[in-house]
């Protein structure tokens, strides 16, 4: 007998329980991941993702290729192409992971049409917590973090699964590879489950709780990426956290939460990807220049523009750093969320539908913050995690030779620099203006 086990964003051998059960249910099994044209058309196969894609899956087939088996790749309608690969194959069953985004419950349903009760879909593999498993009395998904967190931590985990020593897999089966084109930022990290579990070994968890704000320092995981394609089963960095269990390790887990959290509120409101998940009637301001100065890293604001130019040159950008560009751009110029998710979606490596659309409306007060008016003043936050400066000067170089915490306000020093695009007292009235607070 044979069986599929369709990888979607679950690009690894570890702690796999789609690839588990395959494998459980036929003598062989085809490895194969479907690289849908429509993702590209929707705009969200951005070239630095692509990239890392790549990497995912040369990875992945090369660790297949050493049990035994190797990665089938098609290009076109996922459901079309797991039919014919079906069909070339032998093979009686379809595994495949349940996914949160529109995208993905289409996906499911297509080939649900097609296979029929031959489908099988695995709830855990994505996330911790299965979205929609736990909801409060009366909802269908959680809204406010807090007591979804305390439920998030009562709920049973399922086990950890082995990865498989070997694999057999039908020959003849032919597939493509993925060539990605396009503009890269120059210093994107590698991409594949043997680079993200090399990344976790070397990454110290336990300073996570003291230093994870610290904008210079760096010392996130940076695991992100590669919890976004599933290189890394976050049930399987929860259960390793967890076994150092110190202030660290908690505060790690918390932040796999609130990847779960958004999940949730996602499978349950596919349409908060583009809509406001609260409507609250805002009026945004449009400016096309103010926007195209936040993008390019010269909005006079240094500790923004620093943000704005590590996602140019990494793909990525440091929690704290998204916080503070995505409030400048939502709550100081007050310019509509969508234009900055938009901009950060087109760099961003770990550029998620549920973790940036829902961060962004967080950040925007239209999501799910409980205290959506909050405003982040980039000068207290520049001051508050970036102390010395070291962040900025390391991202904009051209203000490099102010010292200490001067380069937060260059407009003081005389420095060569863009002015701020909305003056320093003047950086969270406009918000409120805009929303008739004040
Ligand atoms: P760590 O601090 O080491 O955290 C570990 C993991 O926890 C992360 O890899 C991530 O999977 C998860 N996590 C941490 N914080 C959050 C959070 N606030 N929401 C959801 N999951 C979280 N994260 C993405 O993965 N993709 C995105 O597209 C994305 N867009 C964002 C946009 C904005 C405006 C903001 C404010 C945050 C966004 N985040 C996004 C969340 C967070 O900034 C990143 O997950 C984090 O910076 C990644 O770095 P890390 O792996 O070193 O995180």
């Amino acid at each position: 007998t044979v069986s599929i086990a369709l990888f979607t964003q679950d690009l690894r051998l570890h702690d796999n329980p789609v690839l588990h059960a395959a494998r459980a249910a036929a003598d062989r099994v085809v490895p194969l991941f479907v690289l849908d044209p429509a993702v590209e058309g929707a705009g969200f196969a951005a070239p630095n993702r692509l990239a890392f894609l790549a990497d995912c899956l040369a990875d992945l087939d090369a660790s297949l290729r050493r049990i035994g088996s190797r990665l089938v790749v098609r290009r076109g309608e996922p459901a079309e192409q797991t039919a014919r690969v079906a069909a070339e194959a032998g093979a009686a069953t379809v595994h495949v992971a349940a996914g949160v985004s529109a995208f993905a419950h289409r996906r499911e349903e297509r080939l649900r049409e097609v296979f029929g009760d031959r489908l099988h879909v695995h709830d855990a593999s994505l996330t911790v917590v299965p979205a929609g498993r736990i909801t409060p009395a009366g909802r269908d998904h959680y809204a406010v973090f807090t007591p979804y967190h305390r439920a998030w931590q009562r709920t049973p985990r399922r086990n950890v699964l082995a990865a498989p020593r070997t694999l057999d897999t039908p020959d003849g089966i032919g597939g493509e590879s993925l060539q990605p084109t396009g503009p890269l930022s120059p210093a994107l990290p590698p991409g594949g489950e043997s680079a993200a579990r090399r990344r976790w070994r070397r990454w110290d968890v336990d300073a996570y709780a003291r230093v994870h704000d610290d904008l210079a320092a760096d010392a996130t995981s940076r695991l992100s990426p590669y919890l976004h394609f599933g290189c890394l089963s976050a049930t399987e960095l929860v259960e390793r956290a967890l076994r150092r269990d110190g202030e660290g390790a908690q505060a790690f887990v918390r932040q796999l939460a609130w990847r779960d959290f958004h999940r949730q509120v996602l499978a349950a409101r596919p349409d908060a990807a583009h809509r406001d998940y609260r409507d609250r009637d805002d009026h945004w301001h449009r400016d096309e220049r103010e926007a195209e100065a936040w993008r390019q890293g010269r909005t006079g604001y240094p500790i923004v523009d620093a943000g704005m130019r590590q996602l140019a040159e990494e793909g990525w950008m440091h929690n704290r750093a998204r916080l503070l560009t995505a409030s400048f751009l939502a709550k100081s110029l007050y310019l509509d969320w969508r234009i900055g998710a938009a901009h950060f979606l087109s760099l961003l490596v770990d550029g998620d539908v549920a973790d940036n659309q829902l961060n962004w409306q967080w950040v925007a007060g239209t999501g799910t913050d409980t205290r959506p008016n909050r405003v982040l003043n980039p000068l207290r936050q520049a001051d508050r995690y970036d102390p010395d400066g070291a962040y900025v000067r390391r991202w904009v170089p051209e203000l490099a030779h102010l010292p200490g915490p001067a380069v937060h306000r260059p407009w003081l020093h005389g420095a060569d620099y863009p002015a701020p695009l909305i003056a320093p007292d003047a950086l969270t009235e406009r918000f409120h203006r805009g929303r008739g607070l004040d």
